[in-house]
């Protein structure tokens, strides 16, 4: 690998270090995680009525007062009976027992069972005291006000127990969950209207070239249409961040440093696409540069991707403030949960500045595999989640690489037979044709120095959808 003198800045230091020309992929994977610090859950959160967090990521673990069940309740239609009384039934030797109550859902039972006694109970409802197991319907016969009881049933049967489910101060959701349905109805069933999640971050997104025009203005000779910068508020959105629209910028300098300032001052994370290979007019890294920006990436063994440069603006200083007031602890418990104070950590925030490469293609690839792992640890979101996915699969057909970058090829995964199957997308496989990645849900990724994965052959393929 050629080794290049530059004057690079790492860190807060100054100074002329060899940096490998391109980074691999996994070295560039380290170095922009390690620059993301993720939000804080006090200063980066804000509460939320439940049905307004539907996608969030809770920045307080919730716990409730409540056991679940919240009393001892019947899983069948049918009778509660006092075990003891109905052990050696059988068809042959029935017995016969008096209904003393009917619970109904709803209904807090009023008697205890003594011996010989029953009550009718529905799905759900309150076991009366006394009582331990339930009879179902099917195996009684009823007459007026007794029931008799056809067949022994197992202790405690179709009993659901109190706190069997949860009990009550022990942890029920924990911090950096994402609120979908399964975890809004829990929240909803622990009675806690109000959660608090972390904020969603602000990406800006900007667009830089001399030939781009937006959506809405007709297409000179020369000229193409700015996709990336819709391309890229879909990919910030459907990450769960809120994505900032800034526009084209032309490729003149010191507009595109204008631009890019303004940028950095309003977003936690910067995406701009376009000018940072090494043509005429590539201004991104020397502008990035002369903002005081620490570059971190200038290129990327990647196809498609190389020319994908990462800065930070301001640095992080970690430290631990020992009196936080707590004075909007409280809310996303459930009933009489103590309330938990954490210390946080404050950060004076430093911003990431992603330069992404102008191809379309390229733009989304670097997207996926750089930019929404660091935004998903920015989020709040636990290591586990913050990918890529990687599935192995049969490739349908030959794959080809010049091995000299890992290479990224796009196409569709099937699962066929209980295996994977992945169908290249065909047609052109330039990063500058972006019609065949419509409909993609996977890239097959060729390791450096691999050029060729015959067909039939196993492939491992980064999941994007
Ligand atoms: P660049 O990296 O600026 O040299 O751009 C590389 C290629 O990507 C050029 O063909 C550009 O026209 C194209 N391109 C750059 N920015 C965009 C954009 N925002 N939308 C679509 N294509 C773009
Ligand atoms: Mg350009």
């Amino acid at each position: 690998m050629t080794i290049l003198l530059r004057t690079v800045k790492f860190g807060h230091k100054s100074g002329v270090l060899p940096i490998p020309s391109m980074l691999s992929v996994a070295q560039a994977e380290n170095i922009i995680l390690n620059q993301v610090h993720p939000f804080n859950p006090v200063h980066d959160s804000e509460i939320l009525d439940l049905l307004d967090a539907i996608g969030r990521i809770l920045a307080k673990p919730v716990t409730s007062g409540l056991d679940f069940p919240h009393w001892d309740n019947s899983a069948m239609d049918g009778y509660a009976v006092r075990f003891e009384d109905v052990q050696f039934c059988s068809p042959e030797q029935p017995v016969t027992l008096e209904i003393v109550e009917e619970i109904p859902a709803g209904y807090q039972p009023q008697r205890r069972l003594q011996a010989g006694e029953a009550a009718r109970i529905l799905t759900g409802s309150v076991m009366p005291a006394g009582a331990d197991t339930v009879v179902i319907q099917e195996e009684t016969q009823r007459e007026g006000s007794t029931v008799t009881i056809l067949a022994a049933p197992k202790p405690g049967a179709f009993v659901r127990q109190r706190g069997s489910f949860y009990q009550s101060g022990a942890p029920l959701l924990p911090v950096g969950l994402r609120l979908q349905a399964p975890e809004i109805a829990v929240l909803a069933a622990a009675q806690c209207a109000q959660v608090r999640v972390y904020r969603q971050p602000r990406v800006a997104i900007l667009s830089t070239g001399n030939e781009l025009v937006r959506i809405d203005q007709p297409l000179q000779p020369g000229q193409i249409v700015d996709s990336n910068q819709y391309a890229l508020a879909a990919l910030v959105a459907q990450t769960g961040a809120i994505p900032i629209r800034m526009g084209v910028v032309p490729d003149e300098p010191e507009a595109l440093k204008q631009a890019m300032a303004k940028a950095i001052a309003t977003a936690d994370i910067v995406l701009s696409s376009g000018g940072v290979s090494v043509g005429d007019y590539d201004y991104v890294e020397t502008i990035l540069e002369s903002l005081g920006g620490d570059i971190h990436i200038r290129a990327i063994a990647v196809k498609p991707g190389k020319p994908l440069t990462v800065a930070t603006f301001g640095h992080q200083e970690p430290g631990v403030r020992s009196q936080e007031s707590g004075a909007r602890d409280g809310e996303a418990r459930g009933q009489g949960a103590p309330a938990t104070i954490q210390a946080p950590i404050l950060n004076s925030r430093s911003k990431i500045y992603f330069g992404l490469p102008g191809n379309p293609v390229s733009a989304l690839v670097t997207f996926w595999r750089f930019v929404q792992p660091a935004l998903r640890k920015l989020s709040g979101l636990p290591q586990s989640d913050w990918g890529p996915t990687f599935l192995a699969a049969k490739s349908r057909t030959e794959l080809r690489s010049d091995g000299k970058r890992e290479s990224y090829l796009w196409g569709r995964f099937y699962l066929t037979n209980g295996q994977y199957e992945f169908d290249l997308a065909s047609g052109s496989h330039s990063s500058g044709n972006l019609i065949n990645l419509a409909g993609t849900n996977g890239l097959a990724v060729l390791p450096v120095g691999q050029t060729q994965i015959a067909a039939g052959e196993t492939v491992q393929v980064m999941v994007i959808r």
